[in-house]
């Protein structure tokens, strides 16, 4: 990736909480000239995800930690979507379980998703990633990249690696879940890694 013709952001605040996230997160920046900072190391809470879109969810925690810290923020709003379930979890994918009473947990967020597909054999879905980058709280010029990874949801849970819906999230082309895969091989070809090219391609193409 061309990184020499970016213009420097310095330090940019993460708006994330959520520790797979951190960790790909970490990965994706190590080799750019952007020190990111996670929110809670500057003392930010987690922002509220009131809306129905991966976009303005993003929007409004980046947006949020800037406002509290001062510095650009980096955000990003994620999820699966199921073509069987009319795109469900979508933007509660976090909190799946516990919309209909369950805990607040990557094990109970797989079981719902599990039951809710018993009777389907329609098994495509996708991982959504939404990045907003915003300079400053009121950027009126937000930068969005999106991110769409395809794969299929399987019964039986594999690999150790990832997070979340990662153990049943089959890549049919590679014939591994996404759990299967070691964290480099991931972070070049996910949802967040997509959305990070583009966002990046719009800094790169001297948006300002
Ligand atoms: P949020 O973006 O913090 O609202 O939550 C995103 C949720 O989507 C996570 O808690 C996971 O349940 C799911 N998710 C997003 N990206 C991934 C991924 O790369 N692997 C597994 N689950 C993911």
């Amino acid at each position: 990736m061309n990184v020499s013709s970016r213009r420097p952001l310095g330090r940019v605040v993460l708006a994330s909480g959520n520790a797979g996230k951190l960790r790909e997160f970490a990965a994706l920046f190590d080799p750019l000239e952007i020190e990111l900072i996670p929110q809670g190391q500057l003392g930010v809470p987690e922002a509220p995800e009131p809306h129905g879109t991966f976009v303005e969810n993003a929007l409004e925690k980046a947006r949020h930690a800037s406002r509290l810290t001062g510095l650009p923020a980096l955000a990003d709003d994620s999820g699966l979507c199921v073509d069987a379930l009319g795109g469900a979890p979508g933007v509660y994918s976090a909190r799946y379980a516990s919309l209909k009473g369950g805990e607040k947990s990557d094990a109970a967020n797989n079981a719902r998703l599990i039951a809710e597909l018993r009777d389907h054999a329609d098994r495509r879905a996708c991982y959504v990633a939404v990045l907003v980058l915003v300079r400053s709280a009121d950027d009126p010029r937000p930068l969005i990249g999106e991110g769409v990874w395809d794969g299929e949801i399987v019964d039986t849970p594999r690999g150790e690696h990832g997070f979340g819906y990662d153990p049943y999230f089959l890549l049919p082309d590679l014939g591994r879940t996404a759990a299967e895969l070691a964290p480099a091989e991931k972070n070049a070809v996910s949802h967040r890694a997509r959305a990070l090219r583009e966002l990046l391609a719009k800094l790169d193409g001297g948006a300002r």
